[in-house]
């Protein structure tokens, strides 16, 4: 038995979602990411003595949304709390969160893992809090503040300690990126921090039931450093643990060029927040007309749209997997298909193929592709227009001019040459040149057909239609 297999980790998760509202959620100032530094702001969320927050009504719905999401119960009454600290980026001493009563709890998400087992992980509660401004340290020996980010509205989804490998939390997390992208209440980017994941790790023998010292791994912004710290912290806990040692409940900040997760200092760490309700702020009343609605107005989520991608079009999993991930992705399919002129599974596959294979990696480049044009492009090589391979070219060019694939195939001359007489001249010159290598085929080498026919388009710069060339060797190699 192997050392890891005595022991099972536990992970938990708390992820920070940065909304994506117009103002903050306590005042009237932009929430608009990368403006000159201390540039909005206000009392308010500068916390000037006297002054009085007002609660964004927009951060509630965004928060309604995604507890429906993630199967939470949204709670009738939820109350705001001082979660009191100092700090030089929190001019007001306090943060603005919930405690006793967030305003949803008792969710889950389902995941399933490379192996295909699927688990379900719990949601403990979901609340409602401002974040607090940004140190920047790397600017020589001074530490600058930017208090833009007081105030920005945050979601903050706390998972139940249930999660068992680097893998699932990987999983989950990612489960919950594209929640919020779909419901489009946060960019969802975790270089620019607008998601953050804070990962809560323990180990214990396994079969045991109460969970070990737990230490909390922060900086890790992306999904890779996430997997890459947890794998890390669980080695090491593993190691302590093997060699006699105790776990010490710490925070551990994750460097990414060392590999490695090291405490933060300790007076950073030590925390007495003395929660109370915030005497500024009422509670936040919701009512089943606004839960309903915003049901009724819910997208329809990936897991669902990958399912009703693999029935409505008959897509194998695979495809639609990829091109539910994003929620751009899977509407500019479907725009795709509105344009198509024959509407079949063959067709459907076509064009999940572009968009897997070119549009996203044009996109990926920065380019821009207009669904409409794939349609056109699509309905081309259907009606035998241009030829798939000639197609791809014609595809490079949209996506460097914006044209209509129309425009393009005429501007270059693309059109397919079907015409029987054309294209059987050309054969004839072809096959007078290589006598050797007919009598070769004749004699059995089938696979001279291949290059019969890529001479014929040689000569006729890729526009011959490839069906009809075939036709015509093949018949005028049989005698
Ligand atoms: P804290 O008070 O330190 O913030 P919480 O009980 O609020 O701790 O839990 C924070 C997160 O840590 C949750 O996601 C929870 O699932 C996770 N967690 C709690 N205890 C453990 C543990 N022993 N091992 C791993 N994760 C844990
Ligand atoms: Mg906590
Ligand atoms: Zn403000």
């Amino acid at each position: 038995m192997s050392i890891n297999s005595k022991y099972q980790a536990v992970i938990g998760l708390e992820v920070h979602a940065q909304l994506s509202t117009k103002t903050k959620i306590f005042c009237g100032c932009s929430n608009k990411f990368g403006s000159a530094p201390n540039s909005n702001v206000c009392p308010v969320c500068l916390g000037m003595p006297g002054v009085l927050p007002v609660l964004n009504k927009e951060v509630v719905e965004y928060a309604i949304r995604l507890g429906l999401a993630v199967n939470c119960s949204i709670t009738t009454k939820s109350i705001f709390a001082r979660k009191n600290y100092f700090y030089p980026d929190l001019p007001k001493g306090y943060q603005i969160s919930q405690y006793e009563e967030p305003i949803c709890r008792n969710g889950f998400v389902d995941i399933e893992l490379a192996d295909g087992t699927k688990r379900r992980i719990g949601i403990t509660r979901i609340h409602m809090e401002e974040d607090a401004g940004k140190s920047i340290h790397d600017a020589g020996s001074e530490t600058l503040v930017d208090v833009n980010r007081c105030g920005t509205p945050l979601l903050e989804i706390v998972s139940e300690p249930e999660m068992h490998s680097a893998e699932e939390a990987g999983k989950y997390l990612f489960a919950i990126w594209q929640t919020v992208k779909y419901l489009g209440i946060c960019d969802g980017n975790l270089e620019e921090g607008s998601l953050r994941c804070d990962a809560n790790v323990s180990v214990r023998m396994k079969g045991e039931t109460k969970l070990g010292t737990k230490t909390e791994l922060k900086n890790m912004n992306s999904f890779r450093n996430v997997e890459r710290a947890i794998e890390y912290e669980i080695a090491r806990q593993i190691e302590v643990i093997e060699e006699g040692g105790t776990i010490i409940q710490q925070t551990l900040l994750w460097n990414a060029e060392k590999n490695i997760a090291a405490p933060m200092r300790s007076k950073e760490e030590a925390h007495d927040y003395r929660y109370f309700p915030d005497p500024d702020l009422v509670p936040v009343l919701v009512n089943d007309e606004w839960i309903n609605a915003a049901a009724q107005n819910l997208p329809e989520l990936p897991a669902k749209r990958k399912v009703r991608f693999i029935t409505e079009y008959l897509l194998p999993e695979y495809d639609a997997e990829i091109l539910t991930q994003e929620r751009t992705t899977a509407d500019f399919f479907e725009t795709t298909l509105t344009g198509l002129t024959k509407k079949n599974p063959e067709t459907y596959k076509a064009a999940s193929n572009w968009v897997m294979n070119d549009v996203l990696r044009v996109m990926n480049e920065g380019k821009t592709i207009h669904p409409e044009h794939l349609s056109s492009l699509i309905n081309a090589i259907q009606s035998g227009t241009i030829s798939g391979k000639i197609a791809k070219e014609v595809f490079e060019e949209m996506s460097a001019t914006h044209e209509s694939p129309e425009i393009i195939i005429k501007k270059k001359g693309l059109v397919q040459i079907s015409d029987t007489g054309a294209i059987e001249k050309e054969i004839e010159s072809i096959l007078a040149k290589f006598p050797n290598e007919i009598a070769r085929f004749k004699s059995g080498e089938a696979k001279l057909m291949g290059f019969f026919v890529g001479e014929t388009m040689k000569v006729m710069k890729g526009k011959g239609n490839p069906k009809i060339i075939n036709e015509i060797l093949a018949k005028k190699l049989k005698n």
